[in-house]
């Protein structure tokens, strides 16, 4: 693991970089806080620093305090090392961010001992980051799909509704019902079912424009919201969508096979609610299939 030493005393930065060589760390050095500063800015920085209080230029507690003014997932653990030792100082070291304090001159086993702690909370730390990272893109995610899932495409509209609001733009929303998709599971079974399903979302995906949102509303039914006026363009987004999946061949594991899908398109503007929206979009869809499916519905479109 790097450490990275600030420390202004020539003797003092050489010998508490052999010991940690010797401890099997990988020690940094820095001459001053300035130097430290720019050490820590780097990508891949030591997360670890022994940090001495008194130094020329940038001292080790303005360092803290610049290290805390920093938002950061993952902030590095600070001990600092001072010859101050009155409460009084420790309890500044502290406030200004720092992890933990030692004394000069320091017993080696301490240091050695509250390095290791530090590695341990650094590790924590790492670990809780990971996990909260998996939840928030468990609770976003569509698992079999992996597009953004039935909250996260509803959360999507929301803004974009906002969006348009503050821009005086509008936006379409496009709801997506693969046809007869029943028949798929009943004829290729569930396993293939699933696989048609990935595949047609990676279809309709690659047709879409970077600003535009995709996510599973539920099982076979599909949400699509594309910022700006439903013109021409608009239109021949809807279009491009059901075309690009009538034209393919879907390999599975149980045969090739072919999907239609039909969808119902709500103009909407800054004004919208998600609820209103859903429910022309969903009316406009029912159109479709009724017309017979493989088609694009607008509504307010006879
Ligand atoms: P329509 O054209 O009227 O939409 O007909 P449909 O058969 O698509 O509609 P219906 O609502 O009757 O059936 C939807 C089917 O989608 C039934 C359900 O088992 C299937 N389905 C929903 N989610 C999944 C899934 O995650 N995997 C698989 N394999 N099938 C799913
Ligand atoms: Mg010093
Ligand atoms: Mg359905
Ligand atoms: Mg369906």
């Amino acid at each position: 693991m790097k450490i990275l030493i600030a420390e202004d005393d020539l003797t003092s930065r050489l010998i508490l970089t052999a010991i940690l060589k010797k401890w099997e760390f990988d020690p940094v050095a820095a001459g001053d806080g300035g130097a430290a500063w720019e050490i820590l800015q780097q990508p891949d920085a030591p997360r670890l620093i022994l940090l001495d209080w008194n130094m020329p230029g940038l001292d080790g507690l303005a360092v803290c305090r610049r290290l805390r003014a920093c938002e950061s997932r993952n902030p590095p653990y600070v001990i600092l090392l001072t010859a101050r030792d009155e409460k009084g100082d420790i309890v500044q070291g502290l406030e200004a961010g720092a992890n933990d304090y030692v004394s000069k001159p320091y017993d080696n086993a301490e240091l050695k001992a509250r390095i290791r702690v530090g590695q341990r909370m650094l590790e924590l730390q790492s670990h809780l980051m990971e996990a909260r990272d998996a939840l928030v893109h468990q609770a976003t995610y569509d698992p079999l799909t992996e597009i953004l899932n039935r909250r996260a495409i509803l959360e999507r509209l929301t803004q974009e509704i906002s969006r348009a609001k503050r821009e005086g733009k509008s936006l379409s929303v496009g709801m997506c019902d693969i046809d007869h998709f029943k028949v798929v599971n009943d004829h290729y079974g569930h396993q293939a079912g699933d696989e048609a399903l990935i595949a047609f979302t990676r279809r309709i995906q690659n047709r879409l424009r970077d600003y535009d949102s995709f996510g599973r509303y539920g099982g076979e039914e599909f949400l699509v919201i594309a910022p700006g006026s439903l013109g021409h363009s608009g239109e021949s987004l809807y279009e491009r969508l059901r075309a690009g999946v009538a034209d393919a061949e879907i390999p599975t594991t149980a045969g090739t096979l072919s999907l239609t899908v039909s969808i119902g398109v709500a103009p909407g503007t800054g004004l919208s609610t998600v609820d209103a929206l859903l429910a022309v979009a969903d009316a406009a869809l029912y159109q479709a299939k009724a017309e017979g499916r493989n088609r694009v519905a607008y509504a307010g479109v006879p």
